[in-house]
């Protein structure tokens, strides 16, 4: 007896070993996994194995059931589905790191400061700026006379926050002849703007008068192209370790997806270089911007799919925007009595797009900002409902549209894309621009959901920053990061927590075609899941949080220590 009983406890640990039968490659348990499934379920432990959910369940079901390589206890912090930024731009935030930064200045001075100590470090042969916002000092526009007398030999180009507008020093319009060919081109002349020297903000010529006026050195939309043409690229070299940069600053924030809104065909051929060599993991869903390249590229491989980098889309400039009064309006704007704004990509040429879309079973993602916009979109993608019901083509932004208009995002399908982050930075100015009327259907996220069912929710960045905490932050309270204002700005147009990391996750998936593989934490999807530090509550305050632990495809891609 005493003999049977020693070898009992001998085997022991053999049958258990045994029971626990089936081998992964993670399991991590002790965690409040919130799934985002249909069902909104919360679990505890997660198996993994080649990348892929095997089981969500209870602690000791997984424990139990699995024997893994590896095991993370996440102390009961939360887990959630991989971020997904539904707009983004990694492609200018990596060009804004290796340019002069001028997000967040509060005066020209300080402008001219950051440019001078920028140039003593780097002393580049064309200066290159990102990031100024003339509502920080009082929303007027800049003017190039002291950036000619500091650079008078070397040409200098700085964008706008929003990229639709730049000031040029008088080197660099002399230098691209952008005024001759601005006044020669009629396509140009439609679609954007020189601003003159008797320029205020009430003051605006949006056609032609400066055979006998100076300008001042800002370009508005298609008025910038012929500066654009010229503009040099940061080497190859440079761009790939600050590409690097952006994604170490999203998995740090447990943003693993970012929906990129244009592509130029080389910087696609860039991405998949890095793809290649492994070293640019996050899940990329690229939108090409409709160039001759871009459109060839369509016609010959159709739906592209390498690995984690998936192209079906082309990204239209429907308007400008409308801090720097570009976006098209059905009546005047209200603080520039003369003043529509205008599209930027003309009738013909967005029916032509549309139709290759449909032939090419891409996706049509257009930006539009002014309500006139978003009302030309919806008439055109409305032909597309009646071929493809499921069709998918989105808005991006939907930011101003005619409360009449809601109804057509459900009649024609049309999926929003939006960024609530834009909502709160715009609140000081954009009254100013459309009237308190207007502002009915501005910002509206709650109003779109209602109409579609779902939104895509992103950051714009490096238009806002890319921090997704400030986005809920913003989607649910209607704050910016100072908690202002206290209400909330438009404050009926509040989401839920829930809505809106739905926003980031599931129907962001939906988005991008990609419902079977992302957005939820269930069987069979891949294992992009994010442990975050705190848990993410609806506080009157803003709360800082992060993720401790970035997984993409079962891979630890970022962890805090
Ligand atoms: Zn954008």
């Amino acid at each position: 007896m005493k003999n049977i009983l020693l070898l009992f406890i001998c085997i022991l640990p053999f049958i258990q070993s045994c029971m626990k039968g089936e081998k992964v490659d993670l399991v991590i348990h002790n965690a409040k996994i919130h799934t985002m499934n249909d069902g909104s379920e919360i679990f505890e432990a997660i198996a993994i194995k080649n990348g892929e959910i095997i089981e969500v369940g209870a602690e000791r079901q997984i424990l139990n059931k699995y024997d893994a390589e590896k095991y993370i206890d996440a102390e009961s912090k939360d887990i959630y589905p991989g971020f997904t930024d539904a707009h983004g731009h990694i492609m200018s935030y990596a060009r804004q790191k290796l340019s002069v930064n001028l997000v967040g200045c509060k005066s020209y001075d300080e402008m001219l400061v950051r440019i001078e100590k920028y140039q003593s470090k780097y002393n580049r042969k064309f200066i290159i700026g990102r990031g100024w916002d003339q509502s920080k000092w009082g929303d007027e526009m800049p003017t190039n006379e002291r950036l000619n007398k500091l650079f008078p030999n070397i040409p200098v180009c700085l964008f706008r926050i929003d990229g639709h507008a730049l000031l040029a020093n008088d080197y660099l319009i002399k230098k691209s002849d952008v005024i001759n060919k601005f006044r020669e081109d009629a396509e140009l002349n439609q679609g954007g703007y020189v601003i003159t020297s008797v320029y205020t903000p009430l003051d605006i010529h949006s056609h032609l008068p400066i055979t006998t006026l100076t300008p001042t050195g800002v370009f508005v939309d298609n008025a910038m192209n012929p500066i654009l043409d010229i503009l040099p690229d940061f080497p190859e070299a440079e761009l790939k370790v600050a590409i690097l940069e952006v994604q170490d600053e999203l998995l740090g924030y447990g943003v693993t997806g970012v929906h990129e809104a244009g592509l130029k065909h080389f910087e696609v051929e860039l991405i998949e270089e890095m793809i290649e060599d492994r070293s640019l993991v996050l899940d990329i869903y690229g939108m090409l911007l409709p160039t001759e390249k871009n459109i060839a590229f369509a016609k010959e491989n159709g739906i592209y799919q390498k690995e984690n980098l998936t192209i079906r889309s082309f990204k239209v400039y429907g308007d400008g925007a409308l801090g720097s009064r570009g976006a098209f309006l059905k009546n005047v704007y209200s603080d520039k009595h003369d003043h529509h704004g205008y599209l930027t990509t003309s009738l013909s040429r967005m029916k032509e797009i549309a139709k290759l879309c449909e032939k090419s079973g891409y996706q049509m993602n257009t930006h539009a900002i002014g309500d006139s916009t978003n009302r030309v979109m919806l008439g055109i993608y409305q032909r597309m409902f009646s071929v493809v019901p499921d069709h998918r083509w989105r808005i991006e932004h939907a930011q101003i549209v005619d409360p009449l208009d809601f109804k057509l995002f459900a009649e024609a399908g049309v999926f929003p894309s939006v960024q609530p982050t834009h909502a709160t930075s715009d609140q000081a100015w954009a009254e100013s621009r459309i009237g308190v009327d207007r502002l009915e259907g501005a910002y509206a996220y709650n109003t779109l959901l209602e109409q579609f069912g779902m939104i895509a929710i992103g950051t714009d960045f490096p238009v806002e920053y890319t921090d997704p905490f400030l986005t809920i932050y913003a989607a649910v309270q209607r704050k910016n990061s100072k908690g202002e204002p206290g209400l909330g700005y438009l404050p009926s147009e509040k989401i839920t927590v829930e809505q809106c990391i739905k926003g980031m996750t599931i129907w962001a998936a939906f988005a991008a075609f990609q419902e079977d593989e992302l957005g939820s934490i269930e069987k069979g999807k891949n294992a992009t899941l994010i442990i975050l530090e705190r848990p993410i509550i609806n506080s009157s305050e803003f709360q800082y949080n992060y993720s401790t632990t970035t997984i993409i495809n079962g891979e630890i891609v970022y962890s805090e220590d």
